[in-house]
């Protein structure tokens, strides 16, 4: 069982803040979080960060922090109550790296123990940070019995921060990988190029956009690139789909099944990791692998799985990086044509439903066929059964601008441009502007919002989230004792 932590930018900010605000003594914060969890993974969704009021320490000093008990009780019940998980970090003012005292293991022992005798139990964990925000963590395992380590922290930010845990380390380049990717090591680092290997993307969408996408993250080495769509080629695909063969569109051909197969052939052995994944990404099943991703991309033509791709990644504090491309066309002539490239990350950049247009969609593909017939009378929407205008050229600039976002985003090469409109005619690439709204359903910094529920926002397509399953197993006594 390993645990790691994902944190909006702006909590990740007040929590360095808070805890660095005084480098003479120990400071404690508290983290109420969501939780997603795995059979080997408990991912903890910072959703506040409370700091403790001066007059809540009964001690503090350099070397020893503690607060009242009260303080705390009132926290452990609101956790129980509202369904939160608690991390407790405190701060380690004269250390560069952080580690846990002898003093730690025994205090938390004692905390693990009493939080697991409220009603219901939550997880409960406990980080240490160094001045310079290195950190150890480490949560109570009901499974296991023991406590598990806190491998990695993400800060939503742009670009995405990384930090191991104790005992963790970043990512490196196996010797083929150095080789294959010798030209971009030279344009973005050795270590950029390891943090690529490292990521595991989920891309929905396999077809003339996603499959775009798909053969650059495959050249560009990303880890691992999962492809979800249900799709099969038709003789149509033909024209924009990457590397699907006549033959396969022939016989009905998977798209995923297709672009895999012919991507996995370009990488080294050890790095074929493209997997299809034929399924709708709005099943549970692949809700399990989105969920389990580092980055969402989609490439897809309805707005109702863009915005589902959306709520996934608000309430999971994944980024998600959407694109989309549209054409239209006047008695053979190209009136109109462009693309946009977005990248979501929860609590920090605008959403899609932040952006009413994208809610507009949505709906509109919700109509029933009368409302959809009087909509289309009235001009409010195209007519459907009628295949848009595809073409590839602007497929690949379009796909390429969200790779070149997502390269950005993970290896901080360059800053990120969280909203970017190409348009075909006029031949150009502009960053728009694109406004959080602080009333959005999803994304709003309050309890109810999505963002604030974290997975229970989510609970209709899970069996179960958040909680533990059944009551925990008794503690052993703490090491040394
Ligand atoms: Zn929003």
């Amino acid at each position: 069982m390993i645990g790691e932590v994902r944190i909006p930018r702006p909590l990740w900010t007040h929590l360095r803040d808070a805890l660095l605000a005084d480098c003479m003594v120990e400071t404690k914060c508290f983290l109420l979080c969501r939780t997603l969890e795995s059979e080997s993974r408990v991912v903890f969704l910072v959703r506040e960060v409370v700091p403790v009021p001066d007059d809540a320490y009964v001690i503090r000093s350099a070397s020893l922090v503690e607060t009242r008990p009260e303080f705390v009780h009132s926290l452990l019940v609101r956790c129980a109550r509202e369904g939160y998980s608690l991390l407790e970090a405190h701060s380690h003012p004269w250390a560069g790296d952080a580690r846990f005292s002898q003093i730690d293991d025994n205090s938390d022992y004692q905390k693990f123990l009493t939080t697991q005798s409220m009603s219901p139990p939550f997880r409960h964990g406990s980080l240490v940070f160094g001045n310079d925000m290195s950190f150890e963590g480490r949560f109570w395992d009901y499974q296991g019995g023991q406590m598990a380590p806190i491998a990695r922290l993400r800060a939503l930010s742009a670009p995405l921060l990384t930090r191991y845990g104790a005992g963790f380390y970043p990512p490196w380049l196996h010797a083929a990988e150095q080789a294959v990717y010798d030209r971009q090591i030279r344009a973005f680092g050795a270590e950029g190029q390891a943090i690529l290997s490292s990521l595991r993307v989920a891309l929905v969408g396999a077809g003339g956009l996603g499959s775009q996408i798909a053969n650059a993250l495959a050249l560009l080495g990303v880890g691992q690139v999962l492809l979800i769509d249900p799709d099969r080629l038709e003789l149509s695909n033909l024209n924009r789909v990457v590397g699907a063969s006549f033959a396969q569109a022939q016989r009905s051909w998977r798209k995923v099944r297709a672009l895999a197969q012919r991507l996995n052939r370009a990488r080294p052995p050890e790095t074929r990791t493209i997997t299809p994944l034929p399924h709708d990404a709005r099943s549970p099943h692949a809700l399990t692998h989105l969920l389990g991703c580092d980055l969402i991309v989609g490439a897809v033509d309805s707005a109702v799985v863009r915005q589902y791709l959306n709520t996934v990644a608000v309430c999971a504090l994944i980024p998600y990086i959407d694109a989309g491309v549209g054409v239209r066309s006047e008695n053979g002539k190209l009136a109109q044509g462009g693309g946009q490239v977005q990248v979501i990350l929860p609590g920090e950049t605008a959403c899609l439903a932040c952006i009413e247009q994208g809610v507009r969609q949505s709906v509109e593909e919700q109509l029933t066929p009368h409302q959809r017939a009087l909509s289309i009378r009235g001009g409010y929407i195209q007519g459907e059964n009628i295949p848009n205008p595809q073409v590839v050229f602007l497929n690949g600039i379009v796909g390429n601008l969200l790779v070149w976002e997502l390269v950005k985003l993970t290896t901080a090469c360059a800053p990120v441009q969280p909203y970017v409109y190409y348009d075909l005619l006029q031949q150009q690439a502009f960053p728009a502007r694109a406004e959080r709204n602080p009333e959005c359903l999803l994304c709003a910094e309050h309890a109810d919002s999505m963002l604030g529920q974290g997975l229970y926002g989510l609970a209709g397509y899970l069996p179960s989230v958040g909680k533990p399953k059944k009551r925990a197993k008794p503690i052993p006594p703490p090491r040394g004792s």
